[in-house]
């Protein structure tokens, strides 16, 4: 892909709303639609994400194509847009006619695609996430992370206010949770800005957040990702517990284990930090007398 100037915007691109109306792109909730059309707002996101003129920037959920527009706009090479819905694929073949090379459209289910794969690195990923499956696409993204710190460059993405809030959230927070030491183990986490439901077609109920996500060099601490999830399963699954009584059904001597870790037995899953779940993880892969422990453990 070339890397000389960009012309802006084709002159002959039509309004969204137009596009929307001709193809008969009806919102569907089932597939998490809501649209978003107001111009600001979408070229905000595109301008968020980091160096989209050098790698791939992958699209999630692209819909009509309003970010996707933006990130051609704002100097995106090469965008592969990644579209469940088959009604939107004619608008956005038309698109990526207007930016010739620029825009490759692949129909599929993201949650099946193994994106780390697609384009060419470095590869980001900047969507708009269908609120059902926002989760289950982040935690299959960070667990490439987890094989590979550099499967991703970064990630520019919205979610439901809540979620963005449990991947940001600190120890002894009602948000702290299994997801949010996963995710900060493996990124750096920053809230961009909110979104309200009106800005979208139909809103949503709740508030969304724009978060950007950096790929840490390396993972926060040496851990096993399966070790990982299974003590923070086990410690916020009874998360009112103590974790000499959470964790009971990982270690044999638990609470020996956990003194002698530095880990006060009586504490509860939401005050350990997450370089204290990595140590649990460690203690877990040696308990199971695994050969192969991450190095430095
Ligand atoms: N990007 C558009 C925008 O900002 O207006 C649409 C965002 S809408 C919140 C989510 C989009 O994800 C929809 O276009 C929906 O069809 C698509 N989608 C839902 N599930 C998907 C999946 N499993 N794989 C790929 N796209 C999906």
């Amino acid at each position: 892909m070339s890397n000389g100037p960009l012309p802006r915007e084709p002159a002959n691109l039509p309004p969204l709303r137009e596009v929307i109306a001709r193809h008969g792109l009806g919102a569907r909730k089932a597939l998490g639609q809501h649209f978003l059309l107001d111009l600001n707002l979408t070229r905000r996101i595109a301008r968020a994400a980091p160096e989209i003129s050098t790698g791939t920037v992958i699209e999630v959920g692209p819909g009509p194509g309003g970010l996707t527009r933006a990130l051609l706009s704002e100097g995106a090479h090469h965008v592969i847009a990644v579209e469940k819905d088959r009604r939107c694929l004619e608008a956005l073949g038309e698109l990526a006619a207007l930016y010739s090379g620029r825009l490759e459209v692949v129909e599929g289910d993201a949650l099946a695609l193994p994106l780390a794969e697609v384009g060419t690195a470095p590869r980001q990923i900047v969507s708009n996430l269908p609120y059902n499956i926002s989760t289950a696409l982040l935690i299959g993204w960070l667990t490439a992370l987890a094989g590979n710190p550099a499967a991703f460059s970064a990630f520019t993405l919205m979610f439901q206010k809540e979620v963005a809030q449990r991947l940001m959230a600190e120890p002894r927070s009602r948000h702290y949770g299994r997801l949010t030491v996963v995710t900060q183990w493996l990124c750096e986490v920053r809230a961009l800005f909110d979104i309200p439901p009106r800005a979208f077609t139909p809103p949503p109920k709740v508030t969304s957040t724009v978060v950007a996500l950096r790929p840490r060099e390396e993972p926060m601490a040496p851990a096993d990702l399966g070790n990982l999830e299974r003590v923070t399963a086990a410690a916020f699954g009874q998360r009112r517990k103590m974790l000499r009584q959470s964790l009971k059904p990982l270690f044999a001597r638990c609470e020996e284990t956990l003194s002698d870790a530095g880990i006060d037995p009586t504490a509860r899953a939401e005050t350990l930090s997450v370089e204290d779940f990595c140590r649990l993880a460690r203690l877990l892969g040696r308990a199971k007398g695994e050969a192969a422990n991450p190095p430095g453990t």
